[in-house]
């Protein structure tokens, strides 16, 4: 429990990340024993937190490295993820990006349009290469989540759309120096209903379908991740379901003969191992409601401010009965908001406050605007050491 922990953080400055190295250990060992049932590979999307230890831990589960950027796909070979599995999606990759992938052999290139794949023919020709790609589709399915986070409708700035694909397959028959090998969905994040997962498998046959009645053997199929947290009760859900996420999969995906099937799984495995501890500095009376106003704010968790997310805030320090307040950060911004009418035991000054689930898209999105220092992460548990 994070409250058992408050008295070894009296001299330990505010805020900081705090990660459960073992709890992460425990989803990662459900997630692998899961997905490994069902022959799948799992690759970890490192935009969701690159710190070294939690790497290094997913590294050893074995799993791969889905990269979005060239400084990631550097991150994930600095970490030691083997080439072969690591992948590289975005839609707009620059050359240098694109070169420095290419001179590495990474695996696969998760293309979404046809300028794209024109540049990573040609600049592959010119390190005498064959770039491996699989082509980004866009299923057009509705992942029932935030809008701000739905990549998986048509018009929309990530894929390929369906109605595209006959004119691509001309284009790369004049491509020599890329390799299609598979395609590749990822239709959005924090999804928690199981049934967008069976709609998107549905879709995925029909793709194959097509790919198939046109005799193009397609070796790999990327599925994407966005299997969703609970925000609400972390501590009933600390593990994420991924026995039933992985045999939604395996029940609905018609999976060709050889064929390999990835993941791409980030927020799943590493949201729940991360809190935000913070100081309160001050309570300020406002006109209806308090402002219990915070050490830490939008540069270290943006996400209420960005996606209008919701975390769970927990007063660590009181056991008071319970009243409302406007949970704040510093920031000088007034969308610097936390929570708005939240029920807290009575907060004074220098109570400890956690903001949970922020192991995934919390520190990577971390920011020095306002001049902020940079808050440190803090580790429970073991970490892998290395020989
Ligand atoms: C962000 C991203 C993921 C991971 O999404 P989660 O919701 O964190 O699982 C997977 N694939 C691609 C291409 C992404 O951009």
């Amino acid at each position: 429990m994070l409250k058992d922990l408050v008295e070894n953080w009296q001299n330990e400055p505010t805020p900081f990340y705090l990660y459960d190295l073992d709890l992460l250990r425990q989803t990662l060992e459900q997630a692998r024993t899961a997905a490994t049932k069902y022959n799948f590979q799992v690759h970890y999307a490192m935009k969701a937190n690159s710190n070294k230890p939690i790497l290094k831990l997913i590294r050893e589960f074995g799993f791969g490295a889905d990269c979005v950027s060239g400084n990631e796909v550097k991150r994930a070979l600095k970490r030691d993820f083997d080439p072969e599995h690591i992948v590289f999606a975005g839609v707009g990759k620059s050359d240098a990006e694109i070169n420095f992938a290419l001179k590495n052999n990474i695996f696969c290139f998760n293309c979404e349009s046809s300028e794209e794949i024109e540049v990573i023919n040609q600049l592959a020709a010119k390190q005498g290469k064959t770039a491996r790609i699989a082509l980004r589709i866009n299923p057009n399915v509705d992942a029932n989540t935030h809008k701000f986070i739905t990549t998986g409708l048509e018009e929309n700035k990530f894929g390929i759309n369906i109605w595209e694909l006959e004119g691509l397959l001309e284009l790369l028959q004049n491509c020599p120096n890329l390799t299609l090998i598979g395609t590749h969905f990822h239709i959005g994040s924090q999804i928690t209903d199981l049934n967008v997962f069976k709609n998107l498998c549905l879709r995925v046959n029909e793709v194959q379908q097509w790919f198939i009645s046109r005799e193009i053997n397609l070796p790999h199929l990327n599925v994407g991740g966005g299997l969703g947290v609970d925000y609400y009760y972390p501590e009933e859900h600390l593990i994420p379901d991924f026995e039933s996420y992985f045999s939604i999969f395996n029940e609905h995906l018609v999976v060709q003969p050889g064929q390999q099937v990835h993941f791409e799984l980030g927020r799943a495995l590493v949201a729940q191992c991360g809190s935000l501890i913070s100081r309160v500095l001050y309570i300020k009376k406002g006109l209806t409601t308090n402002f219990a106003i915070l050490d830490a704010g939008m540069t270290e968790l943006l996400r209420p401010m960005l996606y209008q997310a919701y975390h769970k805030i927990e007063n660590l320090s009181s056991q008071k009965p319970e009243i409302k307040y406007h949970v704040v950060g510093p920031i000088c911004e007034s969308t610097d908001c936390f929570a708005k009418d939240l029920f807290l035991p009575e907060t004074k000054r220098n109570d400890f406050i956690a903001i949970r689930t922020a192991g995934a898209y919390a520190e990577v999105m971390s920011s020095e605007y306002n001049l902020r220092d940079k808050a440190k992460a803090v580790y429970l548990g073991q970490e892998v050491k290395t020989v």
